[in-house]
């Protein structure tokens, strides 16, 4: 079993290692060469040296065996890149950590983070004080146990709460601009903080995370799935157990983990097990929201809390189970059934929007909203291009297109802006109505609700230690983010998801770091990333002619073009022209889709996991160039 030498390591040694180690993000595809460290480096050996004692002498000896037999070495290993792994890991190295390396089973960094379209609640923050908001961490606390159903862990609440400004002030420091204050369902005030230009938070968040681990030079190694995590004989965390993308095993040795593998939102067997009445729902986790980190964190004795409360969002369109962030009825949206009714406060939470949606007609609703509240968000132009929204000049046209009564739509729009105006909502109650949605054109978007989030999860401290069932802590395992239970209780609020993220990430890369200064990193890890982009090289003769040649395929959220060159006879570069695909997820697609096409020569190639319709629209692009080039 591992013991761990004492190194003495200091800001410099990190970022020397840094600069060796080619990180990558945003990137599929990429090949992973991990060296054991038999090839050690000269900071490895310097810092070794300085921990030149007896014990540490024979446990060098130990280390190197372990080495030769195969095994890889790093002081922190994160895993899952979604945004609780990422913060953990920039928190890491923020704080003095040197070897921390994050893995990623996904061909993609992002997971579910990705998917996040609202923003980051914060209380007590300068952008509510610049609009005159009266916000406190108390009512940020009440809020969210009210929401909760007050079965939250109220100390996470509260921790979540005070330190929501830091994390807002921190992702802001990295770049990524959250300074628009909006109101959401749940919240007694705005809270919500999204980007400057009003686009989903997730692309923005992912985006801002792996240009800083790129930065730091953390390593993120994709398609590599953690599948257990490894303890020695006192149950002190040792390592962990990977598979990477050819199927090879291999154990990363290390002094601590931290587990952020995300919910279990996609896992429908998980689900139906802890909640019946779900199953046949669809959902909208990422293909990855498996519950790995459950399973790996079961096998080593952590307790476990609320894993029966599982969260449906409202607004999922039930065809390409494209989620309508909760921003449309926070800036001004109502929902009406198939007779064009209203039938709930819009800005109830989530699971009393859901339930109430399940009763009506067919178990669906429309979203409703006019030309203001589309002027006012940009993420409602990405549901437009996708062609899931229904327009018309008036409400009458609007319900002849849905194929339901276009009067009794009109009656309720009307209806609508007189309670608008007088600032009271006589029917339902609700209390943030922005606008009288009486300017046409007019929009519907046909919604029902679908497995959004999975609130239950390991058992954790306010340091991120995971717990056992006796409340002792598993020695060098930390968790953050939807592969935690406790933070949101039984229901979670919109915006919440981000903040817990951020704050229990950012506090699980401390303590994580604090451990390993305590207890002795592990010899140094020389974990190499190598793009698959660089290597991408036609593997075979291609038989087209030299030229440039355009074409276009429809992919996630409309047409995407390409420019393909050709030389030789072979397909040496694919390039965007024009695309409306979510970022992060695009340029994933575009990387390991065009790789395997020079490569191979061929338009036929594996699709990205997660970003298949994207992947296929590229494919599309390609051979449609390429139709030309014969
Ligand atoms: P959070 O919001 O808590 O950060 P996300 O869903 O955004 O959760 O991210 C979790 C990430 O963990 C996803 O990218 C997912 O693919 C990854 N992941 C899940 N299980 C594993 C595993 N066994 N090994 C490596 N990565 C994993």
């Amino acid at each position: 079993m591992c013991k761990f030498v004492k190194k003495k390591k200091g800001i410099d040694i990190m970022r020397k290692m840094g600069k060796k180690l080619v990180s990558m993000a945003l990137a599929a595809s990429m090949v992973l060469s991990m060296t054991a460290c038999g090839g050690k480096t000269e900071e490895t050996e310097a810092a070794n040296t300085e921990a030149a004692t007896t014990k540490a002498a024979e446990t060098e000896t130990e280390t190197e065996a372990e080495a030769e037999a195969g095994n890889q070495q790093a002081d922190i290993v994160v895993i899952g890149a979604g945004g609780a792994g990422m913060s953990a890991a920039i928190q890491a190295v923020q704080d003095g950590a040197t070897d921390v390396v994050v893995l990623e089973k996904m061909p993609i960094v992002g997971g579910n983070t990705t998917r996040a379209t609202g923003g980051l609640n914060a209380a007590e923050t300068q952008y509510q004080k610049a609009e005159g908001i009266e916000d406190s961490v108390e009512l940020f606390v009440e809020d969210t146990m009210k929401g909760g159903k007050e079965l939250n862990d109220k100390e996470l609440v509260t921790t979540m709460a005070e330190q929501s400004n830091d994390a807002l002030e921190w992702v802001n420091e990295l770049g990524a601009d959250l300074t628009v204050v909006g109101m959401f369902g749940g919240a007694s005030v705005k809270r919500i903080h999204r980007p400057s230009d009003t686009s989903a938070v997730g692309p923005v968040l992912v985006k801002t995370f792996s240009s800083q681990l790129e930065e730091l030079g953390v390593p993120v190694l994709l398609n590599t799935k953690a599948e257990t995590i490894l303890v020695d004989e006192n149950g002190a965390v040792s390592g962990v157990k990977v598979t990477d993308k050819d199927g090879n095993t291999t154990t990363i040795d290390c002094t601590s983990v931290v587990l952020a593998t995300g919910g279990f939102g996609s896992n429908e067997e998980m689900v139906v097990e802890y909640k019946p009445n779900l199953a046949g729902f669809c959902t909208t986790n990422h293909a990855g929201a498996t519950g790995d980190g459950i399973a790996m964190a079961k096998e080593i004795g952590a307790a476990f809390v609320d894993m029966d409360q599982i969260q449906t969002h409202p607004t999922v369109n039930p065809e390409t189970q494209t989620m309508y962030t909760e921003g449309v009825r926070g800036n001004g949206a109502i929902l009406v059934n198939k007779e064009g009714k209203r039938f709930v406060d819009e800005l109830e939470t989530r699971d009393v929007v859901s339930e109430a949606i399940l009763k009506q007609t067919d178990g669906v609703c429309y979203l409703l909203f006019d030309q203001a509240v589309r002027e006012s968000l940009a993420a409602i132009e990405g549901y437009i291009k996708a062609g899931i929204v229904t327009e018309a000049d008036t409400p009458e046209e609007l319900g002849e297109a849905l194929g339901i009564d276009g009067a009794a739509l009109a009656e309720t729009l009307t209806a609508y802006a007189g309670y608008q105006a007088a600032g009271k909502d006589d029917e339902f109650g609700r209390e943030s109505m922005e606008l009288p949605l009486n300017q046409p054109k007019y929009y519907a978007a046909l919604c029902a609700p679908a497995i959004h989030h999975t609130m239950g999860g390991v058992k954790i401290n306010t340091s991120c230690e995971v717990l056992k069932e006796d409340g002792t802590a598993v020695s060098g395992l930390f968790a953050a983010g939807e592969v935690t239970g406790g933070v949101h209780g039984a229901n979670r609020l919109g915006g919440n998801a981000v903040t817990d993220i951020v704050v229990f990430g950012r506090i699980a890369g401390s303590s994580a770091a604090s451990y390993v200064e305590a207890n002795g990193g592990h010899t140094e890890a020389e974990i190499k990333v190598e793009k698959a982009e660089e290597a991408a090289a036609p593997e075979v003769q291609g038989n087209y002619k030299d030229g440039v040649y355009e074409g276009t395929g429809k992919g996630n959220n409309g047409e995407i073009k390409v420019k393909v060159t050709v030389e030789g006879g072979n397909v040496v570069a694919v390039e965007l022209v024009e695309h409306s695909e979510t970022d992060g997820i695009y340029q994933t697609a575009e990387e390991s889709v065009t790789a395997q096409i020079i490569k191979k020569q061929t338009t036929e190639v594996d699709t990205v996991s997660g970003a298949t319709n994207t992947s296929k629209g590229i494919m599309e692009a390609v051979a449609q160039a390429l139709s030309t080039a014969k």
